[in-house]
């Protein structure tokens, strides 16, 4: 809590509640400025790319898919299997730990420029929204008045906008899941051969409308579990979007030509702009709260009033709660120190599972309920399945060897080629001599071989008599 804050009540209850618990509709003021332009800027750009992805091919694969379906996934064209699972666990422990660090540091930048709600809230709804029902004031007027033809035209057409964007959202969402090529079969050919495709285009086509529609900042303010982490992420040290209240208290309206010093008065004109703008609703002037997304529109709103008045800009600004209070800068905390080396460490074991991802992976089996069999000529064998991966784009013929000492193997199918992305198993058996068997039970391993190169090798136990020594 900032030291100038004497009635916290607001932290009491949320600003879009009313005392008798019914939501309270946030009509936040067109905003324009220096940072919406950069952020209007920057979500175009992260737009094009969200649609674009799933159409985008690296050597016939996606760039980017997550069919979760089939637990199959390819990223940047590679693609990943269950069997890959390790490395999805340190890829989202690094992105975990990422998140974490660039909240310590920088507290909600991601919510206001980065995170897909907002977005879409701000970006697209709110500004179809603008465009239909105009600012602030003509939208409180036009839901307070009784429903005639400019209300009905104007809802209309807004909700039917809002519901053609959450359809493209939803079809948008499912290329991801499924590809877009299965995305537009679903699409084009006879519905009743995808209902489940369409029952699901159509459910989060309602979600989404629901989403942007209804529930808005109610998804930042109550339900999405990252903000609820500020409390616990963000320090004194951590740069968010901060009103400056040793600059800007006590708070009074503007008189032209006034003295405000001599009369102990600060910078706040109390114009209450940062206020009407606010898309969650809150008052930056009573400090951090976790409804804050970091939209950056009340520092547009409080550097025009600024202007307007002749006063300094950045009454509002990107600074920590130590920048104002005792006007120390940014610093590298020993906490944020803590988290890089941690994240330092997780990229580099990042960097070395995805280089020791092979090409071909191999599971050898032996076969369930069998121990061994004697051979005509007085050996022994044991019998194994092999189940052999290929994830590659493209065919590669592979050769099993025996990487064990002793012994050889003798596979069902000599001649092997791996289709891309797929899986085959073999029969395989492991035959050992008399005088090779160590014991009832031994380590044998087996390398899988293409073009002479070894790609993989797999191990297992071979089961021999228990009276051989
Ligand atoms: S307080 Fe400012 S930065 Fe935070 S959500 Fe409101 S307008 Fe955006
Ligand atoms: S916009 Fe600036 S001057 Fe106006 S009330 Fe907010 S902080 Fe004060």
């Amino acid at each position: 809590m900032t030291e100038y804050q004497e009635d916290d009540s607001y932290r009491d209850h949320l600003a879009t509640v009313d005392d008798k618990g019914k939501r309270i509709w946030v009509y936040p003021k067109k905003p324009k400025g220096k940072f919406t332009n950069y952020r209007t800027w920057v979500s175009y750009i992260l737009l094009i790319i969200l649609f674009a992805v799933p159409h985008i091919k690296i050597d016939g694969q996606p760039l980017l898919q997550l069919d979760i379906l089939e637990r199959k996934f390819i990223i940047f064209g590679n693609m990943f299997f269950p069997a890959d699972n390790y490395i999805f666990v340190v890829i989202t422990i690094t992105l975990f730990v990422s998140i974490v660090l660039f909240t310590v540091a920088f507290g909600r930048i991601f919510c206001g420029w980065f995170c897909p709600q907002t977005i879409f809230m701000e970006m697209v709804y709110r500004k179809i929204e603008y465009a239909i029902e105009g600012d602030y004031k003509q939208q409180i007027k036009l839901d307070k008045q009784d429903w005639n033809f400019e209300k009905v035209w104007k809802k209309t057409l807004k909700q039917g906008l809002f519901f053609g964007i959450a359809f493209l959202i939803a079809n948008t969402f499912l290329a991801y899941i499924i590809g877009n090529e299965k995305l537009w079969e679903i699409q084009v050919d006879d519905p009743a051969n995808h209902i489940t495709g369409l029952i699901t285009i159509t459910v989060f086509s309602f979600i989404f409308f629901f989403v942007f529609s209804k529930l808005r900042e109610q998804v930042c303010t109550t339900i999405c579990p990252y903000g609820r982490l500020q409390g616990v992420l963000l320090d004194k040290d951590s740069i968010v979007v901060a009103y400056d209240y040793k600059r800007g208290e006590g708070r009074a309206k503007f008189r032209k030509g006034e003295d405000r010093t001599a009369v102990d008065k600060g910078d706040c004109i109390d114009c209450n702009q940062c206020v009407v703008v606010c898309p969650t609703g809150i008052d930056i002037r009573n400090g951090t709260q976790l409804e804050c997304i970091n939209c950056t529109v009340c520092m547009d709103a409080c550097d025009s009033m600024m202007d307007h008045v002749g006063f300094d800009k950045g009454l509002i600004r990107y600074a920590s709660e130590n920048e104002i209070a005792e006007g120390i800068g940014f610093r590298w905390t020993v906490r944020m120190k803590g988290y890089m080396t941690v994240l330092a460490i997780l990229i580099v074991a990042m960097i070395w599972v995805l280089n020791s991802r092979n090409d071909v992976q191999a599971i050898l089996l032996r076969a369930s309920g069998t121990l061994y069999q004697k051979t005509e000529d007085g050996r022994f064998q044991n019998m194994y399945t092999i189940k052999l991966l290929n994830k590659t784009n493209r065919d590669i013929a592979v050769e099993i060897k025996n990487l064990s000492e002793k012994g050889e193997i003798k596979i069902v199918t000599p001649e092997i080629v791996l289709e891309p992305q797929t899986e085959m198993n073999t029969a395989m058996f492991i035959i050992l001599d008399i005088s090779e068997i160590e014991g009832f039970k031994q380590d044998v391993e087996i390398g899988i071989y293409s073009n002479g190169e070894l790609l993989e090798s797999a191990s297992s136990t071979f089961i021999g008599p228990m009276t051989v020594k």
